[in-house]
């Protein structure tokens, strides 16, 4: 006989209300519960506590639980900090105040449109499209290129075609050098101004080239970050297609491209400059007008990836859940994107330091802080004492029956990223202080990482 849908409901009552033994049927419910005021003062009790414990659900709800209470399914309280987040960081109460968050990653980040150097995005391709109707004369092939700055001989390049800009003839060309480890501009020459011929480099060869650039490039966080780009550069190279899968994907997308469009992270050269009949020079100069075509392009691709990696991190219990393996790769994910903006902050801090600062420089370390701040909230719930995503033991995608070659590489690459993540983490703690002479940003600093330290590191038993 099918079963009632009605019964499951009638059962659940049952042994909650406990009222009856004489299997009532739903109906009796239906007229005697809601309709009953003077029924017996025990059942009067209860419901005055059922509403109070619906006021008090409702009031939860109408505020939002905090974000860890969210995803860890715990009961979240009304007050501006809750029980659990305080509890969380050992009754700090400053440091709950930060990671007790209601709102939802999509709607507080900072992201490409607000990094207030570039202004509007459409303003910017408002005032080059000017330039870009006015191209004339014969079309050149060029290079932007990026050398590495760890030593091997690569270079990432991306091949471009100009041509010579009719109007505003000549430009500002910038030379870079690095300044404490940052890149600025220290020279200008003025010279004639070439453009990138419109439709010549499609979004995916910048998407690619910005994630060659990560395997060349050195961070302010050490070698932590290579060991997590290696690692999300095989995941998000496997075939099987998975939401996991899409959000390393669009993880990676979002550093790549932030590389390429935030100012004085690289080493930037573009070919054009070898078009202008000067004596060579060892100074990587940029035409502004190439380098700003490029940084559109990564810019409108970043906005969409910003867009969809912000709103899978506000659905982090969807996606991760109890899976232990999704729980890995999404820390992994999250710690790269926190260590990207943990980049910006100290770039942002030493170019605040140097002479002929800007309020726009304050502005952008601002918004670097917030969201190395927020994005080590978000990890900060994946961890749980010593048991961080990255500290807990390899749990493969398939069972080990059937691993692949990939699962190898993985769980190796893995390994790895555990090695400097606890070198990353050890340095913070003890070694910050012993070896002053170690570069500044390989080490967790008491100005710009206290949230990290207080809620990961710090945080274990
Ligand atoms: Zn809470
Ligand atoms: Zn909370």
């Amino acid at each position: 006989m099918p079963q009632d849908p009605l019964s499951n409901n009638q059962a659940e009552i049952r042994s909650k209300t406990k009222l009856s033994k004489d299997h009532p049927k739903i109906d009796d419910y239906l007229r005697s519960f809601p309709s009953a005021p003077d029924a017996a003062s025990r059942k009067r009790k209860r419901e005055k506590f059922t509403t109070e414990g619906a006021r008090k659900v409702r009031s939860v709800r109408n505020k939002g639980a905090c974000v860890a209470c969210h995803y860890r399914k715990t009961p979240c309280s009304v007050d501006e900090i809750c029980a659990h987040c305080l509890k969380a960081v050992k009754n700090d109460y400053s440091l709950a105040k930060e990671i007790c968050v209601r709102n939802k990653m999509q709607d507080s980040y900072f992201g490409v449109k607000t990094i207030a150097i570039f202004g509007s995005l459409e303003a910017r391709k408002g005032a080059l499209d000017p330039l870009l109707q006015s191209l004339s004369g014969n079309s050149y092939p060029v290079e932007l290129s990026v050398k590495s700055s760890i030593g091997s001989s690569d270079t990432a390049v991306l091949p471009l075609r100009v041509r010579q800009c009719d109007l505003g003839r000549t430009c500002r060309w910038k030379g870079l050098s690095k300044v404490k480890g940052i890149y600025i501009t220290s020279k200008s020459i003025y010279a004639p101004r070439y453009a990138v011929i419109p439709g010549c480099v499609s979004f995916a060869n910048v998407e690619k080239f910005s994630c060659q650039v990560l395997s060349l490039s050195l961070s302010h966080s050490g070698g932590i970050t290579r060991f997590l780009d290696d690692f999300m550069s095989t995941y998000s190279h496997y075939s099987r297609s998975t939401e996991l899968r899409e959000f390393v994907r669009s993880s990676r997308s979002v550093v790549g491209l932030n590389g390429l469009v935030s100012y004085g992270s690289l080493e930037i050269r573009d070919g054009s400059y070898e078009l202008l009949n000067l004596p060579p020079t060892d100074i990587p100069f940029v035409g502004p007008t190439v380098h700003d075509q490029i940084r559109l392009l990564a810019a409108g691709g970043l906005e969409i990836a910003e867009k969809t990696v912000f709103s899978q991190i506000d659905s982090f219990k969807k996606l991760v859940g109890p899976n232990k393996h999704a729980r890995i790769v999404g820390g992994i994910c999250l710690l790269r994107l926190l260590l990207l903006y943990r980049d910006r902050v100290l770039r942002d801090a030493i170019r605040v330091s140097l002479p002929r600062e800007k309020i726009l420089h304050r502005e952008r370390l601002e918004q670097s802080s917030f969201m190395y701040r927020r994005l080590t909230v978000a990890y900060g719930i994946l961890c749980r004492d010593a048991n961080t995503p990255i500290t807990t033991s390899w749990v493969a995608e398939s069972d080990s029956v059937k691993w692949t070659k990939e699962d190898n590489i993985l769980q190796t690459q893995f390994s790895r990223l555990q090695d400097a993540y606890k070198d990353f983490c050890k340095l913070s703690v003890q070694l910050a202080r012993n070896h002053a002479n170690l570069p500044k940003g390989d080490t967790l600093t008491d100005e710009h990482d206290d949230l990290f330290k207080g809620v990961v590191v710090n945080s274990r038993p």
